[in-house]
């Protein structure tokens, strides 16, 4: 990846005596660091991209203490990789984004937490559950509640979530079961700092290596007969341990109000939304200590019963504070109350949403709620007036704002290799006629949005070929499956080519190789550009991304037998090529690379390289394309082929020119699609290509003379 994460990499290393101050992830990942972790891997995306990043560009310093880092191929891997902790003590610990992720690591989950661990394992998972979120929102509770894992939600603050993952691997060790570390986005962007404690040097890691494997034991294999006695192990032993260690540990906190009688259950992750809601009702002050009692559950499961019970006995009501459906942590506390025969009223999803993201105003409307069912001494009347200003506040803004302003979409970055394409399948669709296009996970989703509104389902990363199975068989027309190549290598090459060339799918898909994991922060793959061609591209727009042809050479090993690649900038050929591949009269299955580097990875690199030949007085051409006002005709026929955002719209200084014109803004970086698609889809003759120069030379400056006295001489006085 070429972000830098060089500073974040040096705070790595600080040990006893001095400070951290950065971003919750960041903790996370320098806990693991003080826990004497062995190995670590994970699989990048939001909210905890970060973290693997980081010892990525780490390795060396990593290499010093003998801990392992990989960039695993995708979550199932990272899952897998943990079975190392069955066999022998070591630490280990892998990250991804969750729910997804945890979907495609689920079968290696269930076999490691059946046999269980003797080393710490720590799964930490970015929670990408709210408004910010990019994936399906469900919750990863779920799995904790069917594999018997530990699921930890630590108390947002920076010193707390450290203690939390060094007690974490202790945990897991003393029930032997893996550990799930939930991370919400807020959590992994608190910002704050903690006393640094040394890095531990592993026992046991790449620096002290073992003398040989460990003995058989049938008893570490997740097969039956053993699973079995496995699962009475879960709840016989390891979850008994677990609860034993989380009580004695005192893991969870109880903090005591003055207002003992009321009383809430939070999930860790919530905590800081909880204050902050009853800070808004004046029942919290400026430090955060609340005047009702909390108990705020940093590990959510397995509850401990005794605890529940304790903070339950004797109070006028408890509210549960869980985000997300359905309610599990209510249903179980209700349950194990009914068997305790404590009659306390519990409170939840009666009086919070059952789904959706709980922000400041819904906790506060929630406890608000909670408050008037069970107290009439709380004057509630401040915190009321503060949700209704804020819903008057939003109801005039939507009022002012929303007939002026349309949705914005997201959208494809400036000068993406990936817009051409869908440009070129919406002109190969008036030859072909409409096809049923299979999406997948990646910048490419961004088609589905305007101008192109292309993709009929999504079904998972790398899933589109193998999503288009079903439908191949009951359509006239040839189906085409749209993946990255991220995707072709996350899940893609398996579950998709594989596939369908055993089956004989007679289909086409299309891989967009830009020559990254954009989608995730442009982290790098097998088929990543190397070094010399970074530098041989710099600044040009070539196609080549991967001297090597890993895909291309993996797709013939395989047995692919049609198989073209296009340079993605240029339209008319990519025209062609999906005409030929839905018309051809060959049967099986079709691939067409689109190959174009990331433009954001590419100005990541020219940037910098523009900016120091300008220091150094250099002369530098940047292209930049833009429309002739006088000719275009308005009809923005071209905007509807790109979206490109920096084409887009200006007031005609024509007076005889109702609808705006076509225009380009500065921040143009010439990628060519303007010229290609007036050529490609004949429009108005109104583009034209410039070079901007700067620092011009003599024949530079005696060229613009000559140019200028010819355009002079040919126009009217
Ligand atoms: S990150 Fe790269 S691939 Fe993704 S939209 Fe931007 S330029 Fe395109
Ligand atoms: S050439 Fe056109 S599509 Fe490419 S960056 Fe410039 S305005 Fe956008």
């Amino acid at each position: 990846m070429e972000v830098s994460f060089s500073r974040e990499a040096q705070m790595l290393r600080r040990g006893h005596g001095e400070s951290f101050h950065g971003e919750g992830i960041l903790a996370i990942t320098k806990a693991l660091l003080q826990s004497g972790v062995t190995y670590v891997g994970g699989y990048q995306g939001a909210p905890v991209s970060h973290l693997l990043d980081v010892l990525v560009q780490s390795r060396a310093y990593l290499a010093e203490l003998g801990v392992h880092v990989e960039a695993c191929s995708n979550e199932a891997s990272a899952a897998a990789m943990l079975g190392a902790s069955i066999h022998y003590p070591v630490r280990g610990a892998v990250t991804w984004k969750s729910i997804v992720g945890t979907n495609v690591a689920a079968d290696a989950l269930s076999n490691l937490a059946s046999p269980g661990v003797v080393g710490g394992a720590l799964i930490i998972v970015g929670e990408d559950y709210g408004e910010g979120a990019s994936v399906i929102q469900e919750r990863t509770y779920a799995y904790a509640l069917k594999s018997s894992l530990i699921m930890l939600d630590p108390r947002p603050e920076l010193d707390h979530m450290v203690r939390l993952v060094e007690q974490g691997f202790a945990l897991s060790e003393a029930a032997s079961t893996p550990v799930m570390l939930q991370l919400r986005v807020r959590a992994c962007h608190v910002r704050g700092g903690f006393p640094c404690k040394d890095n531990v040097a592993p026992a046991i890691s790449a620096l002290h290596l073992l003398e040989g494997p460990a003995e058989f034991d049938y008893a570490k294999l997740s097969h039956p007969p053993l699973t079995f006695r496995q699962e009475k192990l879960k709840s016989a032993e390891r979850l008994p341990a677990a609860r034993r260690f989380i009580v004695e540990q005192g893991l969870n906190e109880v903090f005591a109000g003055k207002r003992d009688g009321l009383g809430i259950i939070v999930q860790g992750g919530l905590h800081n939304s909880l204050v902050r809601a009853l800070q808004q009702l004046g029942l919290a002050d400026a430090f955060g200590t609340s005047e009702l009692s909390l108990l705020v559950l940093n590990v959510t499961y397995p509850l401990a019963p005794d605890q529940i019970r304790d903070f339950c006995l004797g109070k006028r009501a408890v509210l549960i504070v869980e985000e997300g459906q359905p309610e599990f942590i209510e249903q179980e506390i209700l349950a194990l109350l009914r068997r305790s025969d404590v009659n306390t009223p519990v409170h939840g999803k009666d009086v919070l949403p059952m789904a959706g993201e709980y922000t400041v105003e819904i906790l506060a409307r929630g406890v608000a709620d909670f408050l008037d069912k069970h107290t009439a001494d709380i004057s509630l009347a401040d915190g009321r007036a503060w949700l209704a200003r804020n819903a008057a506040r939003r109801d005039t803004v939507a009022a002012q704002l929303g007939p002026a302003l349309p949705a914005r979409p997201p959208q494809f970055c400036i000068g993406c290799p990936e817009r051409p394409v869908f440009a070129a399948l919406k002109l190969a669709q008036q030859d072909i006629g409409p096809v049923h296009i299979a999406g997948d996970i990646g910048c490419h989703a961004f088609a589905t949005f305007e101008p192109f509104s292309m993709g009929h389902s999504i079904l998972g990363y790398g899933m589109s070929l193998a999503s288009r199975a079903g439908v191949s068989p009951l359509i006239r027309q040839r189906t085409l499956a749209v993946m990255g190549d991220g995707g072709f290598w996350h899940n893609g090459l398996l579950t998709g080519v594989q596939s369908a060339l055993f089956n004989g799918g007679d289909s086409v898909l299309v891989i967009l190789k830009n020559g990254y994991t954009s989608a995730t922060g442009t982290q790098d793959i097998i088929s990543t550009p190397d070094d010399e061609v970074k530098e041989r591209l710099v600044d040009k727009q070539e196609s080549v991304v991967d001297r090597n042809r890993t895909i291309e050479r993996t797709l013939a090993g395989i047995g692919v037998k049609w198989l073209r690649k296009v340079n993605s900038y240029s339209v008319e050929e990519m025209r062609r090529t999906f005409d030929d591949a839905f018309t051809t009269d060959f049967a099986g299955l079709k691939v067409i690379i689109a190959e174009g580097e990331c433009q954001l990875e590419r100005q990541r690199r020219v940037k910098p390289w523009r900016a120091a030949l300008l220091k150094a007085g250099r002369r530098v051409v940047r292209v930049k394309y833009g429309v002739d006002e006088d000719v275009c005709s308005g009809d923005h026929s071209c905007i509807r082929l790109s979206g490109c955002p920096t084409l887009t719209l200006m007031k005609s200084s024509d007076p005889l020119k109702v609808d705006p014109v076509a225009t380009v803004i500065d921040g143009c970086v010439g990628c060519g699609l303007c010229g290609e698609n007036a050529h490609a889809a004949t429009l108005c003759p109104s583009f034209y290509r410039g070079e901007v120069i700067h620092n011009p030379g003599v024949w530079d400056r005696l060229s613009a003379t000559l140019r200028h006295a010819a355009i002079r001489l040919m126009q009217p006085a």
